[in-house]
């Protein structure tokens, strides 16, 4: 059986992002993805440029579009537009862009390679996989997504609730790729609990809806009826549903020797629906852990990090998603309210931050509220 100091279950970027960060500190590694690679992942792909500064490698190759406008919607056709200084937040395809990271990694990757079971003892861990493999690190990163196994081997995320999105890639034609070419579009107050969106992509729009405090049945029709108001026909392309693992609470994301990184942890924002960035992050984070040779220091670094500032997303969230209409009257409509925003959209401040100016900027900026139009 092959000895590693760490293993890494999924190449996502938070598989790629602690295969990484132990290759760089000498470690030998392996990463053990399902799927043939590069792989796709029903995503959105919109990632905060400064998200790339973690690593110190270019991510050019792989930017689909450089966004610097937001169109908000409310679902009575009302919208307010708004600048986004210095294109902060980038596009990507899932597929080429977690394989950039990974190709970056100093790491041995089998893809093809479903790990099917997981036995723990005090010294290490050992994994099968499909085709009767087993291989045995010092320590395991369950980065497996959101319906990740290794959480459930490990008795970890019990009880957990998910929100569910669904995405379409829609080809689109010169016009519309060029009214979205540097253009996000965000539909609020139609779903329950969630957002519509529109993202742009070199070749096509990535259209979707997620509902990320519940579910919601409908999001299908409403899809379909949202886009042909948009005038974007999804009829015909394949719908691709992926669950959201929003974070909800502060939980254990370590058991003896596995560690959870990325949506396997649960760490999706619940007012944007965002898990790249954290993905990232905590997948380095255990990575480090591993290299102190301290799982338990994990948890506590995450939910004290990550899990405070998506603790305050969760209560940003439930403004939000529970008063639509206020939300849009009063937050997206006033200017300096607005500018917060679009600073967390950016990566550029945090929910906490967010939440000590708002009641100010909410305040001051009312007298100057944006004129809501159909555009
Ligand atoms: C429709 C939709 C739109 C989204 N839009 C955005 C967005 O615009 N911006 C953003 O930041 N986030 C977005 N998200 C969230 C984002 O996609 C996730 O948070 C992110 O993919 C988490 O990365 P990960 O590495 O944790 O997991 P994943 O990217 O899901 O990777 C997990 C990997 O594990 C592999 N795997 C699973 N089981 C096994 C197994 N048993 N053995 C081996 N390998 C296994 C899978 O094949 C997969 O490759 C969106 C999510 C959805 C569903």
């Amino acid at each position: 059986m092959k000895e590693y100091d760490a293993i890494v279950v999924g190449a996502g970027p938070a598989g790629g992002s602690a295969a990484y960060w132990l290759g760089e500190a000498g470690r030998r590694v392996l990463v053990l993805e399902k799927e043939r690679l590069p792989r796709y992942k029903p995503c959105g792909g919109g990632v905060p440029k400064a998200v790339f500064d973690r690593f110190p490698f270019d991510f050019s190759p792989v930017i689909e579009r450089e966004i610097s406008r937001v169109r908000f919607r409310f679902r009575d056709g009302r919208e307010v537009v708004a600048d986004l200084p210095g294109k902060p937040v980038a596009m990507v395809m899932r597929d080429r862009f977690d394989y950039h990271i990974l190709q970056h990694a100093r790491a041995e990757v089998r893809d093809g390679s479903p790990v099917v079971a997981l036995r723990q003892d005090g010294d290490g861990v050992e994994v099968e996989t499909a085709s009767g493999e087993t291989f045995r690190g010092r320590y395991l990163i369950g980065a497996d997504g959101a319906n990740s196994r290794v959480a459930r081997w490990a008795g970890l995320r019990g009880g957990k609730r998910m929100g569910a999105a669904l995405e379409v890639e829609v080809p689109a034609d010169d016009a519309l790729l060029e009214e979205y070419r540097e253009t996000v579009l965000f539909l609020l107050g139609t779903p329950p609990l969630g957002y519509l969106w529109v993202f742009p992509k070199a070749e096509h729009l990535s259209v979707g809806i997620g509902t990320f405090l519940g579910k919601n049945a409908a999001m299908r029709e409403v899809l379909r009826r949202e886009m042909a108001r948009l005038g974007i026909d999804v009829e015909g392309y394949p719908e691709h549903g992926h669950p959201l693992p929003i974070y909800l609470r502060r939980e254990a994301l370590h058991r003896g020797r596995v560690l959870l990184a990325g949506d396997a942890g649960g760490l999706v924002d619940p007012l944007l629906g965002e898990g790249i960035r954290h993905a990232i992050d905590s997948g380095r984070m255990a990575a480090e852990a591993v290299l102190q040779e301290d799982p338990a220091g994990y948890t506590v670094r995450v939910q004290r990090t990550l899990g405070a500032n998506l603790r305050w997303g969760l209560r940003w969230a439930k403004v939000f998603y529970h008063h639509p209409w206020g939300s849009f009257e009063l937050g997206v409509r006033n200017p300096r309210f607005l500018d917060l925003f679009l600073r967390l959209f950016a990566g550029r401040t945090t929910y906490r931050r967010m939440a000590l100016r708002a009641p100010l900027d909410v305040l001051l900026g009312l007298p100057r509220r944006r004129p809501a139009v159909p555009p």
